[in-house]
């Protein structure tokens, strides 16, 4: 109480109040309680302020660790070995690609897996003594809501150059022979090619060709999550007849304002629709990313052909992106090398002097620094190594090491067992005897 209204309640009390001190008092008492009041208010809105940041943030902190949680029980999740799936749906997305639903033959529940992961199948091919061993990305998320896994598979033709050669066993198989119906033997969702679902930062998708797969799938898990996360979706193919998954990838982008689709055709047919089947015309290049992309501050994923990769991940560099934020899928051999994988010139130096011993074919020779890997030096040697995806993903070049070591040209997606190597994605680090 201050001063006044104490010397206004002393003259009360002495018996000689006047008009004029009573409205003094009863002013002094109205003002210090509308002090009062103000002070509380001020408090309270505070408080309240205090509060709603604090449950903001306890709110963001659950949201995190709900990710994590999921995220922790994707990467436990799977299952060993051969698992039976059933083709419940094989549907043609346009020339030479099918996409395949398939579902789990024993009825039991799917397990989830991060967007950007793939399938390995062992198909049992006709004529063939051992199953051929082939990886699918999956083309579709799983929001915990569908029931099934789905493949986009492009048939692999002969070489433009050498068409006296088959056509791929692997997708022709699925393209010509696969039907609905049929029962496949597939290994669990495995990769480390795929989207951080806990991060929010904005990300640019890039692909080319059947590299759509791991793309749609992760823009399709984007939507599926209700998250706002801002992804420019850049997509190149010639014209209408490659656009795979055209309805799906349009109605994405139709109902998300997040994600901004970008079709690029490179040589449009006359029935194409500049505006409608696609935004751009030429290739999806650096000069393009430049000119749609508010900045260069994004993450990157890149799956498509080795040219396409190669000429992207060079543009980026140049654009002054960090390597660390670009991310590759290669469905083949690695055609993009990281800046790590190529030998300096004293390990080139080094290189020379290794020797590699293939012992069961009973050849000794001397290492050669411009093979690509192991197993393409053995190739060139007449030394028969199984192969698969040559991108150190279905483990099908496994070799067992007699001595020496190796050293790996990308992280294989496979762990090979202790004293083996995945040849398709490694170069000897010394002298090495190999089971082979
Ligand atoms: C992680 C990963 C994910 C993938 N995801 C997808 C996907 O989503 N969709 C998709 O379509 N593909 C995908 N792939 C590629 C896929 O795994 C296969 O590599 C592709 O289907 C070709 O396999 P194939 O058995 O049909 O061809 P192969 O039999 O391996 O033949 C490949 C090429 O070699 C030619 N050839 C045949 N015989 C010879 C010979 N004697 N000498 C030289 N050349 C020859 C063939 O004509 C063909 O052009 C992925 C690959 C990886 C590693």
């Amino acid at each position: 109480m201050n001063a006044t209204l104490i010397d206004s309640l002393r003259g009360v009390s002495g018996g000689s109040l006047s008009f004029a001190a009573g409205f003094a008092l009863l002013a002094g008492l109205l003002a210090w309680l509308a002090v009062e009041i103000f002070r509380s208010l001020l408090r309270t809105f505070a408080e309240n302020k205090q509060q709603r940041v604090a449950l903001e943030k306890l709110r963001a902190q659950l949201t995190e660790t709900k990710l994590r949680c999921q995220s922790a029980a994707q990467a436990e999740s799977g299952w060993n070995g051969i698992r039976k799936f059933a083709v419940t749906k094989k549907a043609n997305e346009c020339d030479d690609v099918n996409a395949f639903y398939l579902k789990p033959h024993d009825g039991r529940s799917l397990p989830p897996f991060k967007p950007g992961q793939y399938l390995t199948f062992q198909l049992d091919l006709p004529g063939r003594d051992k199953p051929l061993i082939r990886c699918y990305s999956l083309s579709d998320c799983n929001d915990g809501k569908k029931d099934f896994y789905r493949v986009t598979i492009k048939k692999e033709k002969s070489p433009p150059d050498k068409p006296e050669l088959p056509p791929g066993a692997g997708s022709s198989f699925f393209t010509d022979v696969v039907k609905e119906g049929d029962i496949l033997n597939v290994k669990a969702p495995t990769g480390h090619f795929f989207l951080d679902m806990t991060k929010m930062n904005p990300i640019v998708l890039l692909a080319g060709g059947v590299g759509i797969t791991p793309m749609l799938c992760m823009a399709n898990a984007i939507a599926a999550s209700g998250s706002k996360r801002e992804a420019y979706f850049f997509f190149g193919v010639r014209n209408v007849r490659e656009h795979i998954h055209k309805a799906e990838l349009e109605k994405l982008a139709a109902e998300n304002d997040n994600i901004h689709l970008h079709i690029a055709y490179s040589k449009p047919s006359e029935k194409d629709v500049k505006g409608k089947d696609y935004q751009h015309e030429g290739r999806v290049g650096i000069e393009l990313l430049k000119e749609v992309l508010p900045s260069n501050n994004f993450e990157y994923y890149l799956c498509g052909s080795g040219a396409f990769m190669k000429s992207l991940t060079d543009g980026l560099e140049a654009w002054g992106v960090p390597d660390s934020v670009v991310h590759f899928e290669a469905f083949g051999p690695a055609t993009v090398k990281k800046k790590a994988a190529v030998p300096t010139q004293a390990e080139t130096t080094h290189l020379q002097k290794v020797m590699v011993t293939f012992a069961r074919s009973g050849k000794t020779v001397r290492w050669e620094p411009s093979a690509e890997n192991i197993l393409e030096f053995a190739k060139a040697q007449g030394v028969k190594i199984d192969s698969g995806c040559c991108a150190g993903s279905c483990g099908s070049c496994v070799v067992a090491m007699k001595s020496g070591d190796v050293t790996y040209l990308k992280k294989p997606d496979t762990t090979p067992d202790a004293g083996t190597c995945l040849t398709c994605v490694c170069r000897p680090k010394n002298d090495l005897v190999l089971d082979a």
